[in-house]
């Protein structure tokens, strides 16, 4: 505890509002402080940590992995173009270490990674505290202060109460891009139809041999259960049940259990009393579905939901106005830059949150994501890591999956520890030192 900090927060009740003026201590002082630990956040922490700079990483849940864990969003995509390894460096380090305890499998060529979320959880958070990371879980953040265009503390809310923590850089990494809107950086206009959220199961007592596994053969063709599918368009044509997708079909490598993805909806879930009815109503679906697919499909016959996922899955809400917005035309041509500081192998897979379908579109080559997309202008200590950077509703269908993710937490992480040492703004980061560095640690740039 060093000294206090005061917050003015506005609590609103309808049109009522609640001045309030809390007095906050200051727990701790880090060069760099990571919010969000989802496989962009830890990653980020891990690489501004082994950059030389004193970080924590601050995570709403007990654990680490984001949708990976707390939405059993499976399989971890994609590693691979045309069996060449794209993204690399510590994001492929992490599956290395996976793979060495049972913990994953990889799918060849495209280098789709099937893996226990159990193990994703033990092998993030070894990674992180072996790297010399703080953590804090079970920590919400719920507001930021300024001195000017620099944020100097972070707030977060756990069971000691409000607390503060200050920093020089900050990455956010919460998918929401929750500290960059605290902060003030503008967003990307919200698109009108966002892609769904969806409430993932996972099955136990089942066949799983005999079940059709999602299956990448091809760059971005789905393999999902085409038998099921018709079934349940048929029955769409006749009676009312829940919006579907898929179905997919993923093992977690432990026997007879199987994650199945087909619940969506439309939902902005960076909206509480969305979240809040979205939950409710996929969990009525799933049970629903349940039974139609013990009915229905041979290898669920004797099928028993396990559970469902703490969260539902986010695939879209904020995006922030950065220095540069990726468009899709950039992406899909795989236009290079000069400060290109990961990539995307990823088709553009954009779902319908309004039909039951989704539609993919092939890159010409594994694409590029420039730093600038990372940062904003006039926010000279932020950067943004994770599906929350600055792309258009094209770019980002295909970046937000997690191995690109990934890579965007290992350049933010690598970016904060490089201008941490050298004391300069992330809008002056040298770009040279940046991808020479990123390389270094594997990360394929050309
Ligand atoms: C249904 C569905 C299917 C998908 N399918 C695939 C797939 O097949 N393959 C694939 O690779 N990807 C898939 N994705 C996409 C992928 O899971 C996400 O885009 C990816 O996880 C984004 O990573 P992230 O680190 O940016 O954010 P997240 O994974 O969302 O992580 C954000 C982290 O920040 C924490 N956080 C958020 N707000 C706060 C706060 N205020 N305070 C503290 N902590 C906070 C969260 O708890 C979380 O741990 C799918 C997503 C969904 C929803």
């Amino acid at each position: 505890m060093v000294k206090s900090s005061t917050e003015t927060e506005k609590v609103s009740l309808g049109s009522a509002r609640i001045t309030q003026v809390r007095d906050i201590p200051v727990v701790a002082e880090y060069d760099v402080v990571v919010c969000g630990g989802g496989p962009s956040g830890f990653i980020a922490a891990i690489a501004a940590a082994r950059g030389g700079a004193r970080v924590a990483l601050i995570e709403r849940l007990g654990f680490l992995g984001g949708m990976a864990t707390a939405s059993l969003v499976a399989p971890i995509s994609v590693f691979n173009y045309n069996d060449r390894r794209i993204i690399d460096g510590i994001p492929w380090e992490f599956i290395e270490r996976l793979i060495a305890i049972g913990g994953a499998r990889e799918e060849k060529p495209i280098g789709n990674i099937t893996f226990s979320p159990e193990k994703y959880k033990l092998i993030a958070q070894r990674m992180v505290l072996e790297a010399g990371v703080s953590l804090y879980l079970h920590s919400y953040l719920t507001g930021c202060k300024k001195d000017g265009d620099r944020i100097t503390h972070v707030f977060i809310d756990n069971k000691n109460g409000a607390e503060a923590i200050a920093g020089k850089y900050f990455i956010d990494c919460t998918g929401d891009a929750d500290l960059s809107k605290l902060s003030g950086v503008p967003m990307q206009p919200m698109r009108s139809e966002l892609q769904p959220a969806s409430l993932i199961f996972m099955l136990g007592g089942v066949d799983v041999e005999s079940l059709p596994m999602v299956r990448h053969s091809m760059q971005g063709v789905n393999y999902h259960d085409l038998d099921m599918r018709n079934i349940l368009e048929e029955m769409n044509r006749h009676q009312d049940i829940p919006r579907f997708g898929g179905p997919w079909y993923c093992g977690v490598l432990d026997h007879g259990m199987v994650l199945v993805n087909m619940t969506r909806t439309y939902a902005n879930m960076a909206d509480n009393r969305q979240a809040t009815h979205t939950e409710c109503a996929l969990r009525e679906d799933v049970f629903t579905f349940v039974e139609l697919l013990t009915q229905h499909v041979p290898a669920f016959k004797d099928a028993y939901l396990v559970m469902t996922a703490p969260q539902t899955g986010t695939r879209e809400t904020r995006r922030i106005k950065g220095v540069h917005t990726l468009t899709g035309e950039e992406y899909i041509n795989a236009q290079d830059f000069p400060d290109a500081i990961s990539r995307g192998c990823h088709p553009v897979d954009i779902h319908s949150s309004v039909s039951n379908n989704q539609r993919c579109e092939f890159l010409k080559d594994a694409a590029f994501v420039p730093y600038r997309c990372l940062i904003a202008p006039d926010f000279p200590n932020l950067l943004v890591g994770g599906r929350a950077f600055s792309a258009d509703g094209v770019s980002s269908a295909s970046v937000r999956v997690q191995a690109s993710v990934m890579g965007l937490g290992q350049a933010a992480g690598v970016a904060a520890a490089l201008c941490y040492k050298t004391g300069v703004d992330v809008s002056h980061v040298d770009i040279t030192e940046l991808r020479n560095t990123l390389i270094r640690y594997g990360a394929n740039l050309k």
